[in-house]
């Protein structure tokens, strides 16, 4: 490795880790590197304060929700896989569509906005959609705030104040690859979080760290390798 191209000029480094969530499969593409991740779309909305408490933390069915201390409580669509087709949907996902079709029940597929967006090459770059900003899925939401007000009637009337949404980089064994990337010295790709990067996050950043300053990792991460997708 022996740098890296970015839109102020070449850096030159030993070391590069690629830790670009939804991008990262498309930041390998040109060094022929297969990762076959696909975005997962994930919408949360943020409901107006609730005259009921709500002490924990719940994952029913297909939602999951928690009150803040200020009483609104976040409910998250969780009942399924939401991919929004893309021209990458096919030409990157050739691995994960079997799969995908194999698992198509917990599967919802989306054809609309960011089919046009791929279409008109917005992906393709790394400037245009700086931020991965995608709609929230409403219907989801609306069923999710049903789901929530049958479980707690005395909520009253579920309204979002906010709702948002982010692309996961899922994988299809929902693993993610964490290791040196095969046949380019000094690349450490650390991707593909698949939906649970919050919880695995502090142990992925140390391993990148080890790999980076000392070559390898106290952990074995024969499983997280990149080449099982190869
Ligand atoms: C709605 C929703 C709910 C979720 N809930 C949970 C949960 O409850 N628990 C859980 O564990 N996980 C959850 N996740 C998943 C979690 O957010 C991800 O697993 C985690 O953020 C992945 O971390 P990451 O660092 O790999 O990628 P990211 O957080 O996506 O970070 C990648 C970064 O790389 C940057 N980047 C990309 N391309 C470039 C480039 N070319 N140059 C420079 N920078 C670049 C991006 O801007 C971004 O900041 C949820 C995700 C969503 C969308």
């Amino acid at each position: 490795m022996s740098g890296v191209e970015t839109e102020v000029g070449r850096l030159k480094t030993d070391a590069v880790v690629v830790a670009a969530g939804a991008w990262t499969s498309r930041l390998l593409m040109p060094l022929g590197m297969r990762h076959p991740s696909l975005w997962i779309r994930g919408s949360v909305g943020r409901t107006a304060p609730l005259p009921i408490e709500l002490r924990k933390l719940v994952v029913w069915g297909a939602t999951a929700y928690r009150q803040r201390a200020d009483g609104r409580v976040n409910i998250a669509v969780s009942e399924d896989g939401f991919h929004d087709l893309m021209v990458d949907s096919f030409a990157n996902g050739h691995r994960f569509l079997p799969l995908a079709w194999k698992n198509r029940h917990l599967l919802r597929l989306g054809l609309g906005r960011p089919m046009m967006q791929s279409l008109m090459g917005e992906f393709a770059d790394f400037t245009t959609h700086r931020t991965l900003d995608p709609r929230p899925d409403w219907r989801g939401l609306k069923r999710a705030g049903r789901t929530f007000r049958h479980e707690y009637p005395d909520a009253g009337d579920i309204r979002f104040e906010r709702a948002w949404a982010g692309y996961i980089d899922y994988m299809p064994d929902e693993l993610p690859v964490i290791g040196m990337a095969p046949g380019v010295q000094g690349l450490v790709i650390a991707a593909g979080l698949s939906g649970n990067g919050f919880g695995i996050g502090p142990g992925v950043g140390r391993t990148i760290c080890d790999l980076v300053v000392t070559g390898r990792s106290r952990h074995d991460l024969s499983a997280f390798t990149a080449e099982r997708f190869s």
